[in-house]
């Protein structure tokens, strides 16, 4: 669920640049293995991480469920990780690239699932949509955002989609909240959460290690996205992803080495966070700018994201740029004006 957008990373640095084979593994600490799981998309894997415990495995985000990811962790579990049982599974966020096949290898180690609650808990919300039809608020937010009849219709059509690619979640979990000190292999590990891209994002950093385990929180070559949608259209997720990227400059050390769940693992992480910054408040002001005039959520993809936006990408695009807006809106910067069914946007007029 990430938009792809290319970004400039020159001041990143890529120690581990030669990435594992789905079935193998790479060790890049003391019992800290970088696995890969396929995905079926434009971005092709997601980064797993299995960390030696004494009696078996900790294992760090899992990939979707599909046949491809199947055959990736039996292949897995017998080499690499020599037939040593998992017992833990932890994950991130609910994105069923993460989450996917959490169920699976919990039923198959019997073994419980960590998570934060806010991300288990609305991971089985989307999963209870799975099947459903699209809801009518939902339909006329996107209306609302300027798509057209044949834009809401494939939306309806593909609705409900979520949960087909994660094997049942187990129905209890353990809970990982900010703050806490896990341990994982013998060392502790803090947890970190960010807010955002997911509602309750773990992060997880070793300091004996240097390690940060960053989930979607911070990816190196790609930037997460940070979308409004139907379930709350007044959300203001940017304001909460630009506070999140601060709070992890302040309680990170730059030296640390980042083991992001897309691309490779990376030092370089404080350059990062403000890269991600300023160009959240480049986009800021450009949306600003254009708002001299009345505009659609739909006529600011130009502006964005330079490049068209295929059918499955709508959701993405309408979200991110929805995200931008409710923070202009919410800050004063703007209006919203509801004609026909449509939101046309406009910067605030200052009357004297
Ligand atoms: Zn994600």
């Amino acid at each position: 669920m990430d938009a792809e957008i290319p970004v400039n990373a020159d001041a990143l640095t890529y120690p581990f640049a030669a990435a594992p084979q789905p079935g193998s593994a790479r060790e890049i600490a003391p019992g800290v293995l970088w696995l890969r799981m396929p995905l079926p998309m434009a971005l092709d894997h997601i980064n797993v991480w299995a960390l030696a415990e004494a009696d078996g495995w900790t294992v760090i985000d899992t990939g979707m469920h599909t046949g491809a990811s199947e055959a990736a962790w039996q292949k897995a579990l017998a080499q690499p990780l020599g037939g040593r049982p998992v017992r833990r599974v932890v994950c991130t966020h609910m994105h069923p690239d993460h989450v996917g096949m959490a169920g699976w290898l919990t039923h198959r180690f019997d073994c419980p699932l960590w998570m934060t609650r806010l991300e288990y808990v609305t991971c089985r919300m989307l999963v209870g949509d799975t099947q459903r039809e699209a809801p009518p608020d939902a339909v006329r937010f996107y209306q609302a955002c300027g798509w057209d009849a044949q834009a809401l219709a494939h939306y309806q059509a593909r609705f409900g989609s979520f949960g087909k690619r994660i094997f049942p979640l187990p129905s209890s979990f353990q809970r990982i909240s900010d703050g806490d000190t896990v341990e994982i292999g013998g060392r502790p590990w803090r947890a970190l959460i960010g807010r955002g891209h997911s509602p309750e994002h773990l992060c997880l950093y070793c300091p004996e290690l240097a390690l940060l385990i960053s989930g979607d929180q911070v990816l190196p070559r790609i930037s997460s996205n940070v979308s409004v949608f139907p379930t709350e259209p007044a959300a203001d997720p940017l304001a909460e992803w630009l506070a999140s990227l601060s709070e992890l400059r302040q309680r990170i050390p730059d030296e640390v080495l980042v083991l992001p769940a897309h691309n490779e693992p990376f030092r370089g992480l404080h350059a990062r966070l403000e890269k991600l910054t300023a160009r959240h408040e480049q986009a800021l002001a450009r949306v600003l700018e254009a708002l001299g005039e009345p505009q659609r959520v739909i006529d600011l993809f130009a502006l964005l994201f330079r490049r068209p936006i295929a059918a499955d990408a709508l959701t993405l695009a309408t979200g991110e740029t929805l995200a931008h807006l409710n923070y202009l809106q919410r800050r004063g910067h703007i209006t919203r004006e509801l004609r026909d069914g449509v939101c046309w946007y406009q910067t605030r007029t200052v009357r004297t």
